[in-house]
C-alpha cells in the first residue's frame, strides 16, 4: 500500500454482490446479474475512457503521454533478471520516465516474461485488437474439461457472446482502401500459400471506420491507433460500450472507477470483506473503504485474479481455497513476430483491425496481421500468432516478500512457437522477397493473453464457483485452463462466462 494512504477509520459499506474488475468477465457478469434483477457493484481500479467529440480520449502510439501506463505504485513483482536491458527500460519507464498515472496499460515484468493488460472501465478491451476468432473443436476439447461441451458452446454461447460483444465481419469496401494495403498483402500471400483464409470477426463499427476514411471522424483505427491504445473515433466497441453499458442502463449495476481492491477476506459471519482504495487520477489514495457482500465475483483478469486468490489463501484470509488455485497459468503461446519484405510496399500508417487470419491443419496455431501506426514505409508486417503451450506456470505466495510471484519457465511455449513460425514461413514465401523477420521478444515474451490460475473444473466447479468458500466466483480469464485453445481469448472468455452464468444465476436470485 502506498505511503500516502490516509490514516483514520476505514469506511464500511454493504452490497449484495460485488464484482472486482470492469473488463470482459466483469462486464458479462454485471449484465447477466442486472438482467436477472440482481443489484451489483463493480469496483474497477482504472478510469473511465469516454469517447469525446474532440477525439482526444486516448494516448496515441508511438507518441504516448503519461496516460499510457498504469502506475499507481511500484510493480508488485521482481523485474526480469534474464534480460537486463529490458529490466532497465521497464524500470525507467515505470519508475522515472512517466509520472504516476492511472493509465491504460498495466505492464507487469516477471522473471522470464512481461505481461501487459488493460486498466480502466472496459479492461483489456480498451487496448485490444478487437479480434474474436472461435477455437476449433479439437484444440478446445484438448484444453477444456469435458463438462464444457464444445457442441453446446458452438450452438449457444459463442453466437450469443459474439452478438453481445458487437462482432462484425470485415467489409470489402474498407479492405480496398489504401489504408488497408498491408492487410491485402497478407491475405493474398495466405491464399497463394494454399492456407485457409478466414475473415476475422471483430468488435469494430465499420460505419465509423468509413467515416474515418472519408474525413468525417478522427482517423484512429485507420492509421493504426487501435491496438495497445483505444480509438478516439469510437470505432472500437470495448465492453464498457456493449455489455457494461447495457448493465448500467438497467439501473442495477453501479460501476465505481478508480477503486482499487487491495485485499479480499471472509468474515466470521460468512460475508466477504473487499478492501479497496479510492484513487485520484494520478494514483494517490484518497480514501480507504471496506465493502461487505454476500457474494463476490473475481474478474480482475489473468494476473490480478490469481494473485489476489493465492494471497488470500496463503495468508489465511480465504483458507479453504483448494491447492489448484494458482496452478495452470499460461500465455496462450501468443507471439508478436514480423514478416519483412523489400519488394512490396506494406504502407505507412496502416489501419486495423486485422481482416484475415489463417490456421494450421489441426487448428493448433493461428496467424493474423493488423495495421501499424509508424508514419513511414517499414517493409514489415506485424503478424500476431497464437498457439498451444507445452507447460504452464503457477502463482505462489511468499511470506518473506508478502507478494504472490509467478513462476513460468522459458521454453514452455516451444511447440506453439514452432507451429506459428511454420505458418509465418509459408506465408512469407508468397510475398516477393519476403522473409521471416526477427521475433525481438522471443527471449523474453511480451504476453498479452495471461490465462488461468483459477481453472474451471479444478480451482472451481464446472461453472466458476470457487471450491471451499460458498458465494465466491471466478468469472474471467483466470478461469481459462491456461489457454483458450489457440485463439485470441476474449470471445471464449465471454462465452464461457455466459455459460457459467446460465447455471449459477439461481445462486443470486434465490
Ligand atoms: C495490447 C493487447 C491486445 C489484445 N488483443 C486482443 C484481441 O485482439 N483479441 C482478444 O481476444 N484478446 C486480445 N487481448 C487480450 C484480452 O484483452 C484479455 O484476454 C481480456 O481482456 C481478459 O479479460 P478479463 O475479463 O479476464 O480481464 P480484463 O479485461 O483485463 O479486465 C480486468 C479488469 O480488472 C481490473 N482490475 C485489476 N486489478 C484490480 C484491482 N485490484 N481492483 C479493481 N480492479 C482491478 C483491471 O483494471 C481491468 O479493468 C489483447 C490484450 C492486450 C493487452
Amino acid at each position: 500500500m502506498s505511503n500516502d494512504t490516509p490514516r483514520g477509520p476505514v469506511r464500511e459499506e454493504s452490497h449484495p454482490v460485488v464484482i472486482i474488475g470492469a473488463g470482459v468477465g466483469g462486464s458479462v457478469a454485471a449484465f447477466r446479474l442486472a438482467d436477472a434483477g440482481v443489484d451489483n457493484l463493480v469496483l474497477e481500479r482504472g478510469r473511465r475512457w469516454p469517447i469525446t467529440p474532440d477525439g482526444d480520449t486516448f494516448p496515441t502510439v508511438p507518441y504516448p503521454d503519461k496516460r499510457i501506463i498504469w502506475l499507481d505504485d511500484k510493480p508488485p513483482t521482481p523485474v526480469c533478471d534474464q534480460v537486463p536491458w529490458l529490466a532497465r527500460i521497464t524500470e525507467s519507464i515505470t519508475a522515472a520516465a512517466l509520472p504516476r498515472s492511472t493509465g491504460l496499460l498495466d505492464v507487469l515484468p516477471h522473471k522470464n516474461l512481461t505481461v501487459v493488460c488493460g486498466a480502466g472501465v472496459g479492461g483489456g478491451t480498451l487496448v485490444y485488437g478487437g479480434i474474436l476468432p472461435q477455437p476449433k473443436a479439437g484444440p478446445f476439447r484438448e484444453v477444456f474439461p469435458p463438462e464444457v461441451d464444445y457442441e453446446e458452446m458452438d450452438r449457444v454461447h459463442y453466437p450469443r457472446a459474439r452478438r453481445r460483444l458487437g462482432a462484425a465481419d470485415f467489409p470489402d469496401d474498407v479492405l480496398a482502401h489504401r489504408r488497408y494495403r498491408s492487410n491485402r498483402v497478407f491475405g493474398s500471400a495466405v491464399e497463394k500459400a494454399g492456407l485457409p483464409v478466414e475473415r476475422v470477426p471483430s468488435t469494430f463499427d465499420f460505419d465509423i471506420i468509413r467515416a474515418e476514411l472519408d474525413g468525417r471522424a478522427k482517423p484512429s483505427a485507420t492509421v493504426g491507433q487501435y491496438f495497445f491504445t483505444g480509438c478516439d473515433s469510437g470505432a472500437k466497441l470495448s465492453v464498457d460500450r456493449t455489455y457494461l453499458a447495457r448493465a448500467e442502463a438497467t439501473g442495477r449495476t453501479e460501476v465505481r472507477p478508480l477503486h482499487k481492491v487491495t485485499a479480499i477476506a471472509q468474515d466470521a459471519d460468512g460475508r466477504y470483506r473487499v478492501s479497496a482504495e479510492r484513487l485520484g487520477v494520478d494514483g494517490d489514495v484518497l480514501e480507504r473503504i471496506d465493502v461487505l457482500c454476500a457474494r463476490l465475483i473475481l474478474a480482475a483478469g489473468g494476473v490480478h485474479t490469481p494473485r489476489m486468490l493465492v494471497t488470500a489463501r496463503d495468508t489465511g484470509a480465504l483458507p479453504l481455497l483448494n491447492e489448484h488455485v494458482g496452478e495452470q497459468w499460461g500465455t496462450n503461446a501468443d507471439q508478436l513476430p514480423l514478416i519483412r519484405t523489400i519488394a512490396v510496399a506494406t504502407g505507412s500508417r496502416q489501419g486495423g483491425p486485422p481482416t484475415f487470419l489463417t490456421r494450421n491443419a489441426d487448428g493448433s496455431a493461428l496467424l493474423t496481421q493488423g495495421g501499424q501506426p509508424v508514419p513511414v514505409e517499414t517493409g514489415l508486417l506485424l503478424c500476431p500468432g497464437v498457439g498451444m503451450s507445452d507447460r504452464f506456470g503457477r502463482w505462489t505466495y511468499s511470506a518473506a516478500t508478502e507478494h504472490a510471484h509467478l513462476r513460468w519457465a522459458s521454453g514452455s511455449d516451444t511447440t506453439g512457437r514452432r507451429a506459428i513460425t511454420e505458418l509465418l514461413h509459408l506465408v512469407a514465401r508468397h510475398i516477393p522477397l519476403g522473409g521471416v523477420g526477427l521475433n525481438p521478444l522471443a527471449p523474453h515474451p511480451l504476453v498479452l493473453h495471461p490465462l488461468g490460475g483459477a481453472v474451471i473444473g479444478k480451482a472451481t466447479d464446472a461453472y466458476g464457483r470457487l471450491h471451499g468458500h460458498d458465494g465466491l466466483y471466478c468469472l474471467d480469464s483466470a478461469l481459462m485452463p491456461g489457454s483458450t485453445a489457440a485463439v485470441n481469448p476474449v470471445l471464449t472468455i465471454a462465452a464461457v462466462v455466459e455459460r457459467c452464468l446460465d447455471h449459477v444465476i439461481g445462486d443470486f436470485t434465490s
